[in-house]
């Protein structure tokens, strides 16, 4: 989250404001006049326009930190729902402006980007004002240059008076990308301060995206902290599922991330939309059927489940005892759908067999399997 980024960035020298991470209403007043007013109280969510969506205010007495602090705590943004505050000293801004470093894969270059017009979302920039965005391609060998971030930064048209301290900040915006192993590390807005004659340039907002195959090389627990998840993907992380939410309303439960991936193509082939993407992974076990189906089950897209599974190492029977025992241990709203092949199989299905009924139903092939999930939820089979 935000405030987790901002300590990131803090940590390679890149200034940010001070402030206080809370979770309650009189935390977030008393880390307020701790810090002095003015304030901005922030809604801490993984998803940007925030402050569109009323969770960024700014507060210049105890009773508008109150006021705000009451009104954005459990504020629903964007599906996500607001438990924690980042309380900060209120800048004063003469501009905003936008930067950030990602990877251009097709290029095999980093990509900067660097606009004048920040604080507004750069997509929308992008589409109405592309050359409002100046870009920059870094060779990884070569590193971003003093020369070349200057010649970036007049390319971008900032006020000359920011010049020095964009460069000085791009610089190790730059750096917190390569050696933090970020995927994306994001200012907007970068500021320059008012009176702008200051020339002070500083970190307004945060976001970061760690790359993943990087994690052994990080602490734990400073990986998590800037990890984007929904709190569906929370649950499954939490549970040691691999998961992936998605926008539809069949839930996918497969052995294996190829056969999870088949499900969702051949549910898409027959007219439906996958909920999300669940591999539970090799062994049979009752624990893992049971976060699995519970965390499909509380996501209210779902309106139906398909489980599919091909034993191998893992044979059928074994794996239809965990989905019984699982399926004795809780209650699951939704109508589920199986589909069983491989390793015995038919020993598989026979545990399964007794089970059945309009509720649990059972399809000899994944395409007969991926149609009834459709059915049972209502949609309509292509
Ligand atoms: P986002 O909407 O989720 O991207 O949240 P931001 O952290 O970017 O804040 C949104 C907007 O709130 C910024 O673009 C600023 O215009 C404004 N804002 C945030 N912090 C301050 C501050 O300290 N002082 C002032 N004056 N405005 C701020
Ligand atoms: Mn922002």
């Amino acid at each position: 989250m935000e405030y987790q980024g901002k300590q990131f960035f803090a940590s390679f020298g890149i200034p940010v404001s001070p402030g206080r991470a809370v979770q309650t209403v009189d935390d977030a007043v008393a880390a307020a006049d701790e810090l002095g007013y003015p304030v901005v109280v922030k809604a801490q969510v993984h998803v940007g326009g925030r402050g569109k969506a009323g969770g960024v205010k700014l507060a210049t007495n105890t009773a508008e930190a109150r006021e705000h602090a009451e009104f954005i705590l459990g504020l629903d943004i964007k599906g996500h729902i607001v438990r924690t505050l980042w309380i900060e000293k209120a800048s004063d801004i003469a501009e905003e402006y936008y930067a950030s470093f990602t990877l251009d894969r097709s290029a095999k270059k980093h990509l900067g980007m660097l606009s004048a017009q920040g604080g507004v979302e750069i997509e929308s920039v992008a589409e109405t004002d592309p050359d409002a965005i100046a870009k920059i391609w870094i060779d990884p060998v070569d590193g971003l240059t003093d020369e070349a971030a200057r010649a970036w930064v007049t390319a971008a048209k900032l006020n000359p008076l920011a010049t020095d301290g964009a460069v000085s900040i791009l610089t190790k915006l730059y750096r917190a990308y390569v050696d933090g192993d970020a995927d994306l590390t994001e200012i907007n807005p970068l500021i320059l301060k008012a009176p702008a004659e200051s020339g002070e340039v500083h970190a307004l907002d945060a976001k970061v995206t760690l790359d993943n195959n990087a994690q052994f090389r990080h602490e734990w627990d400073e990986y998590e902290a800037t990890q984007v998840r929904d709190d569906r993907e929370q649950a499954a992380h939490d549970a040691d599922l691999q998961y992936v939410g998605l926008e539809g309303y069949v839930g996918i439960i497969a052995n294996g991330a190829g056969l999870a991936m088949s499900t969702l193509d051949v549910v898409n082939q027959v007219g439906g939309e996958a909920a999300n993407f669940l591999d539970v992974g090799g062994g049979a076990d009752a624990k893992k059927f049971v976060s699995a189906l519970t965390i499909i089950d509380n996501d209210p897209r779902v309106k139906s489940i398909f489980i599919n599974i091909f034993g191998g190492i893992t044979r059928g029977e074994e794996v239809a005892n965990g989905i019984i025992t699982a399926l004795g241990q809780i209650d699951i709203k939704s109508p589920i759908v199986i589909r069983l092949d491989g390793t015995n199989a038919d020993e598989g299905r026979a545990i399964l067999e007794p089970h059945l009924g309009d509720k649990l139903q059972m399809q000899p092939t994944m395409l007969d399997a991926a149609r009834t999930a459709v059915e049972l939820a209502g949609g309509t089979v292509k």
